[in-house]
């Protein structure tokens, strides 16, 4: 059972919202919001004084105005051929990605008699979406295009800011001021979670958080200050006991050290539970908790089943149907993913749509 927790989720807004000020905070709620339901949490947000939605999709942004018809929402994948017309239909705002969808968007507008909002996004370094600065000295003084359409928000993407002192992020700060003031004077963004951990130089009018405000970790160093969103529980179908020398699961990559209590819990690969956090002989895996106890995994993860060690836990802890705790409390995103190799957001991401999802503090 996956339990959401929107109370926390709303404190993360709220914190980020602080560390912005005066810049306002957006939030990107693309990939059902980060795998935690965009319908609850982007209602959540928006009870929370947040007006502005990053998406990835223009799917994402037909659902998400059908529940917000009065949030800005920008589609940060841009303007596919021949898909002006559903952006203007649903009141979707394009991040135009390169100089031909800055010519797209101001012809569709042209045809239109109306200067449509959009955002231009330029690419400071890390090559991925955005206008490079070539694409930028190709259209500035395109005075034609700029006078068509509305451009309401130039921004970057940072490519480092996990790392705090990572050299590219003043690089890629200075990069988009040079670029920046070269297009019309208009509303300003470059950080995402971890940029608006960087400071006041990165904030500028508007920052665009999303792991954090999923109670991810978005820097590498350092104590998290958000608060967990998320937590996932299996429970117990069954408690078995194996003798010293017995192997545990697929492969037998486990073969038990001694007499051990082994409680089989109902969660898998397929409901988020990387395989890679499987342990064989002399591998740690996954901790699971039982109460504050801890009861660590025993050989691999398989698609709707783990096996964890609760040969140490209190009987009165780990009964046929009791719950473990997977991801919450004592087990981080952060945690799991540093164990499964992997990064916070692929761990929410992955959680699966098994799970039956609670929210709570809604
Ligand atoms: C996903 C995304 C964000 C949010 O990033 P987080 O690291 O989750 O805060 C911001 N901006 C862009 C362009 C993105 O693609």
């Amino acid at each position: 059972m996956l339990t959401i927790d929107l109370a926390a989720l709303a404190d993360n807004y709220r914190d980020l919202c602080a560390r912005a000020r005066p810049a306002e905070c957006a939030a990107v709620v693309k990939a059902d919001a980060y795998g935690l339901g965009m319908a609850q949490a982007a209602s959540a947000l928006w009870r929370a004084g947040c007006r502005t939605f990053f998406v990835a999709t223009i799917a994402e942004g037909i659902d998400l105005r059908t529940l917000l018809p009065d949030a800005v929402i920008y589609v940060l994948n841009g303007l596919m051929a021949g898909t002006a017309m559903t952006f203007q239909e649903h009141g979707l705002r394009p991040v135009l990605n390169s100089a031909a969808e800055v010519r797209d968007w101001a012809g569709y507008c042209a045809r239109n008699r109306k200067a449509l909002p959009c955002a231009v996004h330029l690419d400071t370094g890390m090559n991925r979406l955005g206008l490079s600065a070539l694409d930028v000295d190709e259209i500035r003084d395109a005075d034609e295009l700029w006078e068509a359409l509305a451009l309401s928000l130039v921004m970057s993407h940072l490519a480092c800011a996990d790392d705090r002192a990572h050299a590219k992020n003043a690089q890629q700060r200075a990069r988009f001021e040079a670029l920046r003031a070269l297009l019309p004077e208009t509303l300003t963004s470059l950080a995402n979670s971890a940029g608006i951990l960087l400071g006041p130089d990165y904030h500028y009018d508007l920052v665009r958080p999303g792991v954090a405000l999923y109670g991810g970790h978005p820097q590498r160093q350092g104590e998290n200050p958000f608060r967990a969103v998320v937590h996932l529980m299996g429970r117990i179908l069954q408690i078995r006991h194996a003798t010293q020398g017995e192997t545990v699961g697929y492969g037998a990559t486990r073969t038990l050290q001694r007499p051990t209590r082994i409680a089989v819990v109902s969660a898998g690969y397929a409901d988020g539970l990387f395989r890679a956090l499987s342990a064989g002989d002399g591998e740690t895996g996954l901790t699971a908790y039982l109460g504050p106890y801890a009861a660590p995994i025993l050989g691999r993860v398989s698609m709707d089943l783990i096996s964890v060690d609760v040969t140490e836990v209190p009987e009165a802890f780990c009964q046929r149907g009791a719950w473990v705790e997977l991801l919450g409390p004592n087990v981080s995103a952060h945690t799991m993913a540093a164990q499964a190799g992997t990064i916070d957001y692929e761990v929410l991401t992955s959680l699966g749509t098994r799970a039956t999802r609670r929210y709570i503090g809604g």
